[in-house]
């Protein structure tokens, strides 16, 4: 009987995985389990490009066509509620049972709940429909009130500052960013959402929101007032692991897998935004990433690995975002560093090395208007991935081609 392998998590992970499967030459059953009732599509464009065109269309990763093709079956609108591994056979949301011989969790992960805040004017942002509702509301004359100053946050800024509407945007610690960004870059941002009119509030907690007769208002803990047609909250996402917990599954920050992406059921792995996995290149520090192309080239991975293949995590992060006319880049996790090296690229676009204790490059941060430093950024990350350990000074002169460190 023909093997079948199940996906739960139609996202980016998961349509990736489904099609590598069959790039691997896998020709069993493949299940592309979907709880969203769209084909798989990209969620980057919602906060950027995806706000502004004319015409609002969803871009697609995986067409009915492709998947056809390949022989891949699309349920989406189709929930999974449990997993029983003794029987290796999935719950369906509809009570029915959809056996597997492996299984991958692509769940993804779902914004973080301000906790004891609930009104008609708060919106999240992670779905077709969150972005649609946003871009109905944001218009000229309108105001839109964020809490939280992270990238989802400041790619909405920067799109409803292009469509015409108010922003001001709270943060609740003294600075932008300030989880994955070094602070002379989150700097460069601050001054680009000043320039364009967002209004910055730092430091001041939130104490409440509440409808307003024409909006929200939102309170701060200084007692100062905010009235909005909507509130934006973005602080951070949560992995979607209830799945995998309630079967037993071992969760650490993430569904917890080895270097394989296998969890600790041999039969079941997982990838992209709802897994936590050791990356050797910073010694098997357990993370996990909430990144685009993570995603992709974990469901790559997991695929190979569902078939037998064995292969190791060992992709650099990186991750991108794009803000007004400026892309910032950064590949490797800049907390490893322990001294940093600028280079001016000129035109303001700017790369921070960053540097371990003994030498190495751990990542690079850069900004700059349009593509900028994504040369320099692909060549850096070449750097890491190999564990070099580059003269700070040749590093910061400019002058020096990166393409030349690499050859040494
Ligand atoms: P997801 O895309 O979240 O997909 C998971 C899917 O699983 C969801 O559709 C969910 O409904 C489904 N699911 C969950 N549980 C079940 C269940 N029990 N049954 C059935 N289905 C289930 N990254 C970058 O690198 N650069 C960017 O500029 C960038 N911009 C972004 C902008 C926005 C607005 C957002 C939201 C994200 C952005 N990202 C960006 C992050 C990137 O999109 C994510 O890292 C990526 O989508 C993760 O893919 P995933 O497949 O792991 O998870």
């Amino acid at each position: 009987m023909a093997q079948h392998y199940v996906i739960v998590g139609a996202g980016e992970c998961g349509a990736r995985a489904a099609m590598a499967l069959r790039e691997e030459g896998f020709d069993g059953d493949v299940t592309l389990i979907g709880g969203e009732t769209h084909l798989p599509y990209e969620r980057p464009p919602l906060s950027k490009e995806g706000m502004l065109a004319e015409v609002f269309a969803a871009k697609t990763i995986n067409t009915a066509e492709r998947m056809a093709e390949t022989g891949v079956v699309f349920r989406g609108g189709a929930e999974v509620s449990g997993i029983d591994r003794s029987t290796r056979t999935l719950v369906m949301g509809n009570g029915t049972a959809l056996p597997y011989d492996k299984l991958l969790l692509a769940t993804g992960a779902a914004p973080r709940r301000l906790p004891d805040v609930a009104g008609q004017h708060i919106a999240y942002l992670r779905t077709l429909e969150d972005a649609q509702r946003l871009r109905d509301v944001l218009g000229p004359g309108k105001r839109l009130a964020i809490v939280g100053g992270g990238f989802i946050g400041l790619e909405l800024a920067a799109s409803a500052r292009a469509r015409g509407a108010e922003v001001v945007l709270m943060e609740a610690l003294p600075r932008l960013l300030s989880r994955a960004v070094p602070e002379a870059i989150a700097a460069q941002i601050q001054a680009r959402h000043e320039l364009a009119g967002v209004g910055l509030v730092f430091g001041d907690g939130l104490a409440g929101i509440e409808d307003g007769a024409s909006g929200a208002i939102v309170r701060l803990k200084s007692g100062r007032m905010i009235e909005a047609d909507l509130v934006l909250v973005g602080i951070g996402s949560v992995p979607n692991v209830g799945l995998a917990s309630a079967a037993g599954l071992t969760v650490d920050n993430g569904i917890a897998v080895d270097r394989h992406l296998a969890t600790d059921d041999a039969d079941i792995f997982a990838a992209g935004d709802c897994c936590s996995f050791p990356l050797e290149i910073y010694g098997g520090r357990r993370v996990r990433l909430e990144s685009w192309r993570n995603a992709q080239d974990q469901g790559a991975l997991a695929a190979k690995n569902m078939l037998g293949a064995g292969a190791t995590v060992g992709h650099v992060p990186w991750f991108w975002s794009d803000q007004y006319e400026l892309t910032l880049q950064i590949a490797g996790l800049s907390d490893e560093g322990a001294t940093t090296v600028r280079r001016e690229l000129g035109d303001g676009a700017v790369i921070l090395f960053h540097l371990s204790a003994d030498g190495r490059l751990v990542a690079a941060s850069g900004i700059g208007v349009g593509n900028m430093v994504a040369k320099d950024i692909r060549l850096a990350e070449m750097l890491i991935g190999r564990g070099a350990r580059p003269e700070a000074g040749a590093l910061e002169d400019a002058g020096v081609k990166l393409k030349a460190l690499l050859a040494a």
